[in-house]
Parts: structure tokens; sequence; C-alpha cells
């Protein structure tokens, strides 16, 4: 089997979204480059069930080259990724994770921009913006999350949910926990007055520190 690692890879995080709460049912979707191919989720499946073999590859003009699935309804939004977002550091873009999770899908449908709650958030950018809504597998909404992805690891879909991308199917779940925490944490305070956030100097200091953060 072609991409074996990378199938038992996307099919573990795609297990651990619904696990973990990022996502109800069958929405959410997960993927991970090796070359010039992908390993994605297909659509529609429930992920308490999938397996490996289940995984659909894909090339980068979305072709399938190995499994029997059709590959997730946001192929465009995955592909985009991978071939027009530039990471803000030049690292590799080799995994995506799509979430509905649901503070962040909520805070995606009151703001443009993810206020600065938490320096948490700088795992993105020292911004985290809110792409326009557009209907989900559409060309324009992976046209729509491009633009909000400028600079950044990560952006809100309006009405929708989550995309975070890394050099690492970890990194990008990394970011997409943070994301929807600090989302959370925003709707709590926010809920209960008036919070007080972080200055964008302070979150620009944070992305150049988080750098350094962790074992190395
Ligand atoms: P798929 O089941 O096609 O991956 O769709 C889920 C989703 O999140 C669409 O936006
Ligand atoms: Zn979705």
């Amino acid at each position: 089997m072609i991409l074996e690692n990378e199938r038992a890879a996307v099919c573990a995080y795609a297990r651990r979204l619904l696990a973990d709460g990022l996502v109800a049912g069958t929405s959410g979707n997960v993927s991970l480059r090796a070359g010039n191919l992908v390993a994605v989720t297909p659509t529609g499946v429930d992920y308490a069930t999938l397996t490996p073999a289940d995984i659909p590859v894909v090339n980068l003009a979305g072709a399938v080259v190995s499994g029997s699935l059709k590959p997730t309804s946001e192929l465009p939004m995955h592909l985009a990724v991978y071939t027009r977002a530039t990471d803000p550091d030049g690292l590799p873009v080799t995994a995506v994770v799509h979430t509905h999770s649901a503070h962040a899908t909520a805070v995606s449908t009151l703001v443009s921009e993810v206020p600065s709650i938490h320096y948490a958030l700088a795992t993105i950018g020292p911004t985290v913006r809110v792409a326009p809504y557009a209907t989900y597998g559409t060309p324009e909404l992976a046209g729509a999350m491009l633009s909000a992805l400028t600079d950044r690891r990560g952006c809100l879909l309006a009405n929708h949910g989550t995309v975070t991308y890394g050099d690492s199917l970890a990194a990008a779940y990394h970011r997409a926990q943070q994301l929807e925490w600090a989302c959370q944490v925003w709707l709590l305070a926010h809920s209960a007055g008036t919070p007080k956030l972080l200055p964008g100097a302070e979150m620009e200091r944070v992305v150049e520190k988080l750098k350094g953060y962790g074992q190395g």
C-alpha cells in the first residue's frame, strides 16, 4: 500500500479529532503530504470506523491514485494550502487540519479577526483572520481561506470552522486545539464582561518567542 505511514497517521488524527470533540459526525477533515501525493480523509465516512486502507491518496491535481473511497469534499481547500500557502518561517507545508470545533465556529460568526485574548493564538500568527463565508467544498471557499492564511498558519472560516496547517500533523493539530481553546476563553470572558486584549506588539513578540518553545 503506498503512503502506508501517512495513511495511518491521517486515520489516527481523524479519530483523534472526533475523540477530542473538534468535530461532530463526519465533519472536518485531515490530510498529510508526501512528495507530490496527499493522503486525505474520505468524504462522509464516520471517523470512528475509519482504517488506514480507507484513506484515499490523491495527486496535487486532485486525482485519486490509490484507494476506493472518494476524498473529502474540501479537497480544493487542502490542495490550495499545499500548492499556494506559504509558511511565515519558510517551513514546508505538509499537513492540514480542518475542524468544526464549536467555540471557534461560534467566534467565526461574531468577528472578522479573533480577538487577542491569549498568547496561544500566536501559534498561528500575530492575528487570526476569519475568511468570509463561502459554500463548503467550493473553489470560492478555498480562495477566501488562502487570503485569510496570508502570513498565518491558520484561520477561521466564517459560519463554518477552522483550518490550520503545519510541517507535521502534530503541528497542524496543535494549532487547531489552541485556536479552539482560545476561542472558548474569549467567549467565556466576553459573556462575563469586556475582556482586556493583548496588544499587537506583544502578540508579535510571542510569535518570535514561540520559535524557541519546547524541547527543540
Ligand atoms: P467531508 O466529509 O467531505 O470531509 O466534509 C466535511 C466538511 O467539513 C465539509 O466542510
Ligand atoms: Zn467543514
